[in-house]
């Protein structure tokens, strides 16, 4: 067994040894540009690209062209956000989300808040981190152009009930965006009958290269159109200008080719690891709380809050030899608890012990048992030097302390 063991799959995924293989000619001999179209080393760098758009249309239930290739999810989701909003600013500027999305999506919303073009709304969350449908519906006007929401969060791992809203979305003729980053590849993911117009995902989630993505831009019934956020030579059909990533999107479609061939055996494993170490440590730690939803969620998510345990204090301890995250790896750098947990309602105190262990394709039995002992002996120790524990073992309630603030 190698350490430091990577068990931060949500962050980012190591790459496939067979996605790294396929791209590698493009870096060398294969070097030519996709939009060449008068030689054969134009030729074989399009022939790659197309081969690339049916992989990954192949893995969402979509057509190779509806496919528009991006720098990543991040761009994915301003783009079909903004784009929607621009191309769309006479027919309504109402735009529904969630207040647990991604930054990517919240603060696209934002910077549409600030600049006038759009009102939006977001809506809360239940104790598990998922939209009621039904509160989709009520905050639906007869200016409302978009909903966008996410098909798996990526700190807690919940589902939303992507289907439903999908089919609300196209009973009352709005556009629904999915950010399905953490998604696709691990859960089955298809446009039809999920009701998805547009649909972002990133290559680095997904055992694939970093700095490559797609969008899916629906094609038909309905055909979507977009302002395109970068002007140039006209790629992706007019929609994303910039000479194509050539390696990264042979990356991107070997991924997905891989993801859906594996999609049904890897979930299995996952859950298997999954159950595995949340039985290991409640069976060895009292007051261990699960974050997000029971079954409703991605298969290699395990979000878990250690009562009396402070994150930082906790990874500080462990991150010589194991790479987990607490909240999530882009908030991390703030000592905010996780915008997340907070709309779960889980409380500032448990929100702070909170550990996501994201686990993926190669991570082993062995690894996790090595990590139930490592996870273990932290907290034991972090809880013995804790006065709060101490005190609460000896039965004082520590919600009845009057507390002096310095
Ligand atoms: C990682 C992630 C993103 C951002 O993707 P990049 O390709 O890194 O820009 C967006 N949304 C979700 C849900 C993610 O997990």
């Amino acid at each position: 067994m190698q350490r430091p063991i990577y068990m931060d799959n949500q962050a980012t995924t190591p790459m496939d040894p067979r996605v790294l293989e396929a791209m590698l000619p493009y870096f060398g001999e294969k070097f030519g540009n996709a939009a060449s179209r008068n030689h054969p080393f134009g030729w074989a760098a399009e022939e790659a690209v197309d081969t690339a758009r049916e992989q990954i249309a192949k893995l969402i239930g979509a057509k190779g062209k509806e496919i528009i290739f991006t720098s990543g999810a991040t761009e994915s989701d301003n783009l079909a956000i903004k784009g929607v909003v621009e191309f769309y600013k006479d027919k309504g500027t109402h735009v529904i989300t969630a207040v647990t999305e991604h930054k990517a999506v919240l603060d696209t919303c934002k910077a549409l808040e600030r600049s006038g073009k759009a009102q939006v709304t977001y809506l809360g969350v239940d104790q598990y981190g998922m939209v009621n449908p039904d509160d989709v519906r009520q905050a639906i006007s007869d200016k409302t152009i978009l909903i966008s929401l996410m098909y798996a969060n990526n700190e807690i791992g919940t589902l939303h009930p992507i289907r439903e809203i999908g089919k609300l979305a196209k009973e009352k003729g709005i556009l629904f965006h999915c950010d399905a980053t953490q998604g696709v590849g691990k859960v089955p993911v298809n446009v039809e009958s999920d009701g998805i117009d547009l649909l972002s995902l990133s290559a680095h989630k997904i055992y694939g290269p970093k700095g490559c993505g797609a969008l899916y831009v629906r094609a038909k019934g309905p055909r979507v159109r977009l302002t395109p956020q970068m002007d140039g030579g006209g790629h992706e059909r007019g929609m994303r200008s910039g000479t194509l990533n050539v390696p990264g999107i042979v990356g991107l479609g070997h991924a997905c080719e891989v993801c859906g061939q594996e999609l049904e055996s890897e979930a299995a494993h996952l859950i298997g690891l999954r159950t595995r170490l949340y039985e290991g440590l409640t069976s060895k730690l009292e007051e261990v709380y699960l974050n997000g939803h029971p079954t409703q969620r991605l298969p290699g998510n395990l979000n878990l809050s250690f009562s009396y345990v402070e994150g930082e204090s906790f990874l500080m301890g462990v991150n010589h030899d194991i790479a987990l995250s607490s909240g999530s790896a882009c908030t991390s750098a703030t000592l905010e608890p996780s915008y997340v947990l907070k709309a779960l309602g889980v409380g500032e105190e448990l929100a702070h012990t909170s550990i996501r262990f994201g686990l993926g394709r190669f991570n082993t039995a062995e690894e996790v048992d090595y990590v139930i002992g490592r996870v273990v002996e932290v907290v034991e120790r972090l809880r013995e030097l804790s006065p709060l524990y101490e005190m609460a073992k000896e039965g004082i309630d520590l919600k009845s302390v009057q507390w002096n603030r310095a």
